[in-house]
Parts: structure tokens; sequence; C-alpha cells
């Protein structure tokens, strides 16, 4: 007995403690549930539930902290090394090194989008009533109704009460977001990404370590994405409702001050804070509305190009990669290694060391391209550090 309970120990990784940690909160939700039901006639904000799933978001992260801390310590193999690991600081550029560029750029794109989204949306509702806004923005309630391609994606069964001009309208408007924006939508513009990217920098500023995927954990994600799109479309025609288990929703109706019911897309919430806290874009890798519009990736302008030549292997840019995408590192041939999960965020071309080895493009016009210069402002001690060691080396041998 005391050798399986030891060989379970072995095997356990922090992953399988982020789930204990998971498990644990979903019990404290069940114990709290009636704080997320908020009836259509109560006249306090939304804000609340948002302010308890954000609690219920840090004692989780705390929990899957103080676990993985205790478990990997007490392990006897894995606490060896782990324990150092766990002290270390984020790998990548020093921030603060780096200078007003495309990564800054993006940044203040994320935050007027989700200032626009969730403040203008509610603003537009309020002065045009019914408008239809492509792929983003959630219909802020009920009696404010603000169409979107993704509400009425995941209400299709909608489609049959509608006239050929507002179905031309819906399958028009979603067509040019495929092709004018396509998944920039996910780097850019989503008011979760923002948020997802924002839990992510708080880790790394608390220098705390996350979590990696492999290869293998990425490709498993594939009958996720898929699964999720089918509940995603398929949903309203059981008379379901997606809105109910999308986490979105505690996003923009929410912030902006709506009533509505955060019952389970309250607790999927509190999974994708903790998620993105310890995996980048953690919700990203699922989303069915992203991955919807991946899957017109061939149509869009906006696209990711390689060098080949130029390209030394170094792997930098999979490592950068939110979203895991191989492709980028192993292509040998095409110069388009654009693919259905690029979110257009611009990590890998940022961490490239080679100049264009990496660029993205819209409309076949390279507007950011990866360059040495760029890359090496931000490992300026490394650097001072390794023309020391260099001109310590040359000493020694001309010495000998
Ligand atoms: S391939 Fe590059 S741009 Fe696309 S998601 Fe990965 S890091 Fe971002
Ligand atoms: S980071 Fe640049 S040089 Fe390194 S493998 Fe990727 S494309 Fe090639």
């Amino acid at each position: 007995m005391k050798k399986i309970y030891l060989k379970l120990r072995k095997t356990v990784t922090p992953t399988v403690i982020v789930i204990c940690g998971v498990l644990i909160l979903l019990s404290l939700f069940a114990a709290n549930l009636f704080f997320f039901e908020f009836g259509s006639d109560d006249s306090g904000y939304a804000i609340t539930p948002v302010l308890i799933i954000l609690l219920l978001s840090i004692i989780g992260i705390v929990l899957c902290l103080w676990l993985r801390r205790r478990i990997v310590r007490n392990d006897p193999v894995m606490g060896r090394f782990v324990g150092e690991r766990m002290s270390l600081g984020p790998v990548g550029t020093n921030k603060s090194q780096r200078k007003f560029g495309f990564m800054t750029i993006r940044w203040l794109i994320m935050l007027i989008s989700f200032f626009g989204l969730i403040y203008g949306v509610k603003w537009l509702g309020q002065g045009f009533g019914n408008i239809e806004i492509p792929i983003f923005a959630c219909p802020i309630n009920q009696d404010q109704l603000i169409d979107s391609s993704c509400y009425t994606l995941s209400h299709l069964n909608s489609l049959v009460g509608m006239s050929w001009s507002e179905i031309g309208i819906f399958f028009g408007s979603l067509l040019l977001s495929i092709v004018v924006l396509g998944r920039f939508i996910c780097g850019f513009l989503c008011p979760m990404g923002l948020l997802q990217d924002l839990t992510h920098e708080t880790r790394q500023g608390l220098k705390i370590e996350g979590l990696s995927l492999n290869e293998k954990l990425y490709q498993r994600l594939k009958p996720i994405k898929w699964m999720m799109l089918l509940l995603f479309l398929g949903l309203g025609f059981v008379g379901g409702n997606f809105c109910n288990i999308c986490p979105a929703i505690t996003v923009s109706p929410a912030l902006a001050g709506f009533k509505v019911s955060l019952f389970l897309s309250g607790f999927f919430m509190i999974v994708v804070i903790i998620g993105s806290f310890f995996k980048r874009r953690f919700f990203c890798n699922i989303c069915p509305l992203g991955y919807l519009i991946g899957l017109g990736h061939r149509i869009s302008l906006f696209r990711i190009k390689k060098d080949c030549q130029a390209c030394t292997e170094c792997g930098a840019c999979y490592e950068a990669c939110p979203m895991g995408i191989k492709t980028i590192y192993t292509e040998r041939e095409k110069s388009d290694v654009t693919t259905a999960d690029c979110i257009m965020c611009g990590e890998c071309i940022d961490k490239c060391p080679e100049n264009k080895a990496l660029a993205m493009s819209f409309g076949g016009v390279k507007f950011y391209s990866a360059s040495r210069k760029t890359f090496m402002s931000g490992h300026k001690k490394t650097e001072r550090k390794l023309k020391r060691f260099i001109r310590k080396r040359d000493k020694n041998e001309s010495d000998l």
C-alpha cells in the first residue's frame, strides 16, 4: 500500500494539483450558488457577483499555489529540483528595458477595445436600439438587445424567424469580420483576451512559475475545441442557451452594470481566471467563437509569414506562442505559416532573434517583422554579461 502511495505521489504534476484546486473551488461555489442568481427584478448592479467571482478566483489561485508547493516540496522526487525552479523569475525578456513598439500598441488597442466594447456598446444600445455588431459584444440584456454575430451563432434557431435581408446582414457581417479581421479579434480586440493577459502579467509580476502544455496536451485539446464548437452552435436547437455557460457574459454585460444571471457562466469564469493565471490565454485555446473564425483563416487578410532561410531553428517562437503552434517553428518550406489557432498576438515575432525570419502582414503588406535589435533591447544586461564573458575568455586564450 505504501508503495502505491509513493508511486502515486511521484506522478503528481503541477497540472493535477491545479485540477484539485479547481475541484475545491467547485465545492466552494456550490455552497455559495445563491450569490450568482441575480433575478431579473433585482435592483442591484451585476458588479456584485463580478467581485465575488474575482474574490473566489483569488482564493482558488492561492489554494492551487499552496497545494502545489506543499505536494511538490514533500515529494521525494519532484521536491529536489522543483523547489529551486519555483523561485526562479519568469523566463523571457526584461520588460522594463523594452521600448515603445508593437507590443505596447497591442496593449493600447486591447484597452481601448475593452472599454469601447463594454461601455460603447452600452451607449450604442441606449441610443440606437437593435443594431448588429460583427462577432464580438454580448447582447447586454433582454430589454436592450444589441445583436452580434456571436449571439446569433449561438442561437442559430432564431434564423428561422428572420427575413432574408436580416439573414444576409448576419452572414455578410460574419464573412466581412473573418476576411478583414480574422483572429486578430482574439489577439487585439476581445475583452476576454485582455482579462487573460492581465492575469498572466500579474503572475509574471509576482514571479510565480506558470504551467506550459506539451505538444501532446495541445493535441488533446483538439477534440475539446470541436466539442465546444458543437455545443456553441447546437445548444440553441435543443432549447438550451450557450450564453448561460459562456464565461464572457460575466465580462461585458456585467461590467457595464446590467443585471444578468451569472449562474454557470460565473463558475466557468472562475475556472478561466485560475486557468489563465497559470497558462497564458487558457480560454482562447478552447474558445468556440475564436476557433470558428480561425477555421476561415485561409480567406483572412492578416497573415503570419516566415522566411525559412533566415530562421535558425532556435524554437523561441514556439516557446513564446500562447497557442502552442509548432508549425511556426518546424515549417521549412512554406512562407505562410498562419493556422486556425493563431490569434495574431505577435509574441512569436517579438521573441524571434533573427532579422525578418517572421513577420505579420495585412493584405500582403508586412507591417511588423522580427528584429535582432528589438530582441536584444530586452536583453541588455545579458548582452553586457556575454560581452564581459567573451572579453575574459579571449584574454585567457591570449595569455596561454
Ligand atoms: S503563432 Fe505567433 S501570432 Fe500566432 S498565436 Fe502563436 S505567438 Fe501569437
Ligand atoms: S524564433 Fe525565429 S529563428 Fe527561432 S525558430 Fe522561430 S522563426 Fe526560426
